[in-house]
């Protein structure tokens, strides 16, 4: 009798490569023959997600088939190690200065202590479902589809911690996170000027950035009151939600943030971080240093600081960094849940 769980056939972990050559780049697909491809410098990246995103929804299977791959080839993708443990996710790894992407399933604490990665929520690689017109008699009682506005946020911001490069700065990622949930079938996106205002981030500075990182191509204003932009990341579009669904996490974002305002880019966004990663019903909220630090832009030393200003400000009412593992423990302030009481007005739609 054999106890050996069977290997799976394939492994779910793909690799590819954007090569430069006189006349160009080329993605080079390690796992399929026909995955090279000519691309341009402003859709390599996006370019590279979505093929990697499409070996992940062609092999989608049950969690007690998938295994931890970095555990597989001696976990030479991240440098300590506390042992194989937690529920196996699906890893966007970026290495060379984004010259190699791979995708692999791995395990919760491998998955932790890779550099310049971020865990793939698996609602991000849901088939794309054509949004259908609502029936006319149900428009008014539509009800959201999937994972609730929290969980959106938490892996939105998942996401962009990969997608993004390292040095992008707080306040882009504020503003990349806004355009991801508010952008159109189009991937175009236009905020108004009076929620950057509400944000204190009506300044060119983080568009640019995001343009040079070749994330979004800033459109020309149709109106004096509103920044447009094209979102270049093509894997943004695979999402399933619909968009009155990630309209509502947006605002969610917003209201969660609303706070830390008055601090600057960096507290907003760790306190958006922080907000997604609390548990509703306890108000407490744990992660790992690194991994926040990621989605923040920023260093694991510079968390503790913020952490400090947030609790001055009385938006955690406890914090603590745990010495042994790393992770950072909280308790979010008990007079109101989750920000959702200070709600800044709505802002009209973007459209
Ligand atoms: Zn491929
Ligand atoms: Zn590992
Ligand atoms: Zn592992």
């Amino acid at each position: 009798m054999r106890l050996r769980t069977p290997c799976p056939a394939t492994p779910r972990s793909w690799t590819v490569e954007l090569r430069s050559h006189p006349s160009g780049l080329t993605l080079v697909c390690r796992q399929c023959p026909h995955g090279n491809g000519q691309v341009t410098a402003a859709s390599a990246r996006s370019a590279a997600l979505a093929h990697l995103a499409r070996h992940a929804r062609n092999d989608l299977r049950p969690p007690h088939l998938r295994i931890c791959h970095c555990h597989e080839r001696g976990c030479r993708w991240h440098p300590r190690h506390r042992g194989c443990t937690g529920p196996i996710r699906l890893l966007l790894a970026c290495e060379r200065g984004g010259r190699l992407w791979r995708l692999t399933d791995a395990c919760s604490s491998c998955a932790a202590a890779t550099a310049q990665a971020a865990v793939v929520p698996d609602t991000m690689l849901a088939r794309t479902i054509p949004e259908k017109p609502p029936a006319p008699h149900r428009r008014s009682a539509r009800q959201p589809k999937g994972p609730g506005e929290q969980t959106r946020v938490r892996d939105m911001l998942s996401y962009l911690a990969a997608a993004l490069p390292a040095n992008t700065s707080a306040a882009a990622r504020l503003i990349a996170l806004q355009c991801a949930l508010r952008m159109n079938r189009s991937r175009q996106v236009q905020l108004p000027k009076g929620l950057l205002r509400s944000m204190r981030l009506d300044t060119h500075r983080p568009w640019h950035e995001l343009q040079q990182a070749r994330w979004l191509h800033l459109l020309p204003e149709r109106t004096a009151n509103e920044a447009a932009a094209e979102l270049l990341d093509v894997t943004l579009l695979e999402q399933a939600p619909a968009r009155p669904d990630r309209r509502c996490a947006a605002q969610w974002a917003l209201r969660a943030s609303s706070r830390a305002r008055a601090n600057g880019a960096l507290p907003q966004l760790a306190s958006l971080y922080l907000a997604a990663h609390t548990s509703a019903e306890e108000g407490t909220g744990h992660s790992e240093a690194d991994t926040m630090a990621r989605a923040c832009g920023t260093d694991p030393a510079t968390l503790p600081h913020v952490l400090m200003s947030l609790a001055a400000t009385g938006l955690l009412r406890s914090w603590r960094a745990c010495q042994d593992s790393g992770d950072l423990h909280w308790t979010w302030r008990d007079d109101d849940e989750l920000g959702m009481r200070t709600a800044p007005p709505e802002p009209p739609p973007g459209n």
